[in-house]
């Protein structure tokens, strides 16, 4: 490498690599991370590896000098790879990927401190609505001018003016405390023996420092986590850093409390929820090797880890790691490759894992370890169905009188029940009686949904909100419109109505929206505050409440329509997951699946426990179809906000598919969600076998082709749902 020149990859330019000149006392390595002149612009960026890029050449003396090398850890090589790969699989700008990386720029400068803004708890002289909201809202809060005004829903403006009045202080926070090292002897238990030969497996394979992708198939409430727990606590004696990947950040509380328990001391988190200051002490921390335990939603995947020595992700099957904006990579798959670039081991853990991994198993890349019961006295859940046509509701209701039976034993004894309805708030479409009038969303397709609690119309795809309409806009009768079907807030009303003492608690991810929320939750079910849950897939995950002892699924059958691909697969996870959270004490569970359809192959294979044929007639039908993970799938969609401007672009790209063997081009046709955001969208979908480099084919086909600025294409690679 040329030590007087560098290229740079620069981390929010729309442009490939640039080459710069290296100042004269300034020693740049590949990883480096610098700042770099563009045009009048200063910008972030990081060192390459020339070979590794192509860029424009330009002589010597053409080239602009490097402005700055910040006083950070160069990238180390693995995670430059990592980069290439993840940008190459996706089809992803490079830079795009590097961004994930240094999480957020800005906070990279040298300094060690950071000023953030607090309450006083001085009243300002003048005060003026928005000061107040703002006052309320902060509370103990603190952070940057931009976080306190997000938190407040004030401007920026608002809070200087509070500065300026004296009602809230700057402070001074420093970003390199240490975070103090998790104890591997802390509290460890005592294992049992299919938990102990699991966790020898694991243990042997952190010892090795190889890459070693394991898939933990273990029963829900089989202790999972304890065993995982092990590899951690010996890569914690080994001196090297781990990542747990979990799916959502609410599930991030209570996995603290277990890893404290365990191990003494907190891991270090990193989610969107972070503060700026927060961030940077946890971005420095792992990149020195400080942060010995990180535990994180899918965009730790990329942080710049010194040591790695193992990485976990927990609910490995769940769909949330498949991120569907910007880079929209899968973090399951992601994780595997960066275990082996790093050359570590990686645990897959679930109770329901994705036919991709078990195939993974199946073949022997994977080396699977079960664990086929639960821990101590605990047994599995008695799971029935419930016929809604045999046993139906009462009109205009939605529970079965079995069920409302058994809710009732449980309110007798004092145990706990959850009822799972994958659908937040009230309503998912309001009619009008008299005209049939159905309340849309004017930027997406899709219906306006009733929150009751907020007392407004939501759509869930782009946050667009209205008011409750008193009367129909279209023919203008009053009180004509009417909730069709049930959301979680409608159950917890008949719920109500049926058990007005019944404590009841609504989980969804409007009720559970931070950490702190989560925790609070689960507070209030430990204490035993709490008689009945009514939830969403957020109740599915994770959690452990040995008084939990019924779940009534009161919607089996709603995951089933829409002819997905995984649509089987889906709807047997979440109920089995769900179904999870019952007896996991001493008590013994229950389970009951309201279906109109009890004998189809999900409700089947749920209610008799032979996951084994469902799992298998459900991999037969892939392979019969070349479906991934026998096949491969990539989704490309075309989205402008004016209508035919999409479909010319799409049917372009269309016309011009080439002619591949192995590879067959669907579309182009409206996507599932034709409507978005107010952008109009047109998919085109390519089937492949799995031999053909499908992205090596899309990047021709559409690296030669134009289309008008307002027109965007994303391919999506692995595409999740479709
Ligand atoms: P999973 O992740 O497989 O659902 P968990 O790890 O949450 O299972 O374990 C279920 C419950 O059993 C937890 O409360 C856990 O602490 C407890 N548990 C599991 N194994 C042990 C053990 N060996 N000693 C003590 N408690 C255990
Ligand atoms: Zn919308």
């Amino acid at each position: 490498m040329n030590r007087n020149r560098a290229r740079v990859i620069l981390l929010n330019a729309a442009l490939g690599p640039l080459d710069y000149r290296v100042p004269h006392g300034m020693e740049v390595e590949p990883g480096s991370i610098v700042l770099a002149p563009l045009g009048p612009r200063q910008l972030t960026g990081v060192v390459w590896e020339p070979e590794r890029l192509e860029t424009e050449e330009v002589g010597d003396n053409r080239l602009r000098p490097l402005v700055q090398l910040y006083d950070l850890p160069p990238l180390a090589a693995p995670l430059r790879r990592l980069i290439e790969w993840t940008a190459d699989y996706y089809l992803a700008p490079i830079a795009a990927v590097l961004r994930m990386s240094l999480a957020s720029a800005s906070a990279l400068d040298g300094s060690r401190t950071v000023i953030e803004y607090r309450a006083t708890g001085r009243v300002p002289d003048r005060l003026t609505p928005q000061r107040v909201q703002a006052l309320e809202r902060i509370g103990e809060r603190q952070g940057l001018v931009r976080e306190l005004a997000l938190a407040a829903g004030v401007s920026d403006a608002v809070i200087r003016g509070l500065v300026k009045a004296g009602a809230i202080e700057a402070v001074e926070v420093t970003v390199d405390d240490p975070f103090p090292f998790p104890d591997p002897d802390h509290d460890p238990p005592r294992l049992e023996a299919a938990q102990s030969a699991a966790a020898a497996q694991f243990v042997e394979a952190v010892e090795a420092e190889e890459f070693a992708p394991f898939l933990l198939d273990g029963v829900t409430g089989s202790g999972k986590t304890e065993v995982y727990f092990e590899a951690i606590a010996k890569s914690l004696r080994k001196g090297r850093q781990t990542l747990v990947l979990l799916p959502e950040i609410a599930l991030t509380e209570p996995f603290l409390k277990r890893f404290t328990a365990r191990f003494g001391h907190e891991p270090v988190a990193w989610h969107s929820g972070l503060r700026q200051s927060q961030r940077r002490r946890a971005w420095r921390a792992i990149a020195t090797g400080d942060a010995r335990v990180v535990v994180g939603a899918r965009s730790a995947l990329f942080l710049p880890y010194r040591n790695l020595g193992l990485i976990v992700v927990d609910e490995a099957h769940e769909t949330s790691f498949k991120q569907e904006e910007g880079v929209q990579y899968h973090a399951r798959d992601v994780a595997v490759m960066r275990a082996k670039l790093e050359r570590v081991p990686v645990i897959l853990a679930s109770a329901t894992p994705a036919i991709e991994s078990r195939q993974m198993a199946e073949i022997g890349v994977y080396r699977e370890v079960r664990l086929p019961d639960r821990y101590g006295v605990a047994e599995m859940p008695d799971i029935r169905a419930v016929d809604l046509i045999q046993d139906p509701p009462p009109r205009g209701r939605w529970l079965a009188p079995l069920l409302v039976a058994e809710l009732e034993r449980n309110l007798e004894r004092g145990e706990q029940s959850l009822l799972f309805l994958n659908r937040r708030g009230y309503a998912p479409l309001t009619l009008c009686r008299a005209c049939g009038h159905r309340f849309q969303c004017p930027n997406c397709t899709a219906w306006m949904v009733e929150h009751r609690l907020v007392r407004r119309l939501a759509c869930h795809h782009c946050g667009h909100v209205m008011p409750p309409p008193r009367l129909c806009p279209e023919c203008q009768e009053e009180d004509s419109l009417v909730p069709v079907g049930p959301g979680v807030e409608r159950i917890a009303d008949e719920v109500a109505a049926i058990f007005p003492d019944a404590r009841r608690a609504i989980v969804t991810s409007d009720t559970i929206w931070s950490p702190a929320k989560a925790a609070e939750f689960v507070g209030r079910m430990e204490a035993g505050e709490i008689d009945i849950v009514i939830g969403t897939q957020l109740v599915t995950k994770g959690y452990h409440f040995p008084n939990l002892t019924l779940v009534g699924v009161v919607d089996a059958d709603l995951g089933l329509s829409g002819g997905d691909l995984r649509a089987a697969e889906r709807s047997f996870q979440q109920i089995a997951q769900v179904a999870g959270r019952a007896g996991r004490g001493e008590k013994p569970g229950r389970v009951l699946v309201q279906t109109h359809e009890p004998a189809a192959p999900v409700i089947r294979a749920l209610v008799s426990g032979d996951t084994e044929s469902f799992y298998q007639a459900e991999t037969d039908a892939r392979r019969g179809a070349a479906m991934p993970p026998f096949g491969r799938l990539a989704a490309i969609v075309i989205s402008s906000e004016d209508a035919r401007e999409a479909e010319e672009a799409a049917r372009l790209i269309g016309r011009t598919a080439p002619k591949v063997e192995n590879m067959a081009v669907f579309g182009p046709a409206p996507a599932p969600l034709a409507m978005l955001r107010g952008r109009h969208r047109q998919r085109l979908l390519v089937h492949a076998a799995r031999s053909l480099d499908v992205q090596d084919v899309i990047r021709e086909w559409l690296g030669a082709l134009t289309w008008p600025r307002g027109v965007r294409v994303a391919v999506d690679v692995d595409p999740y749902s479709f």
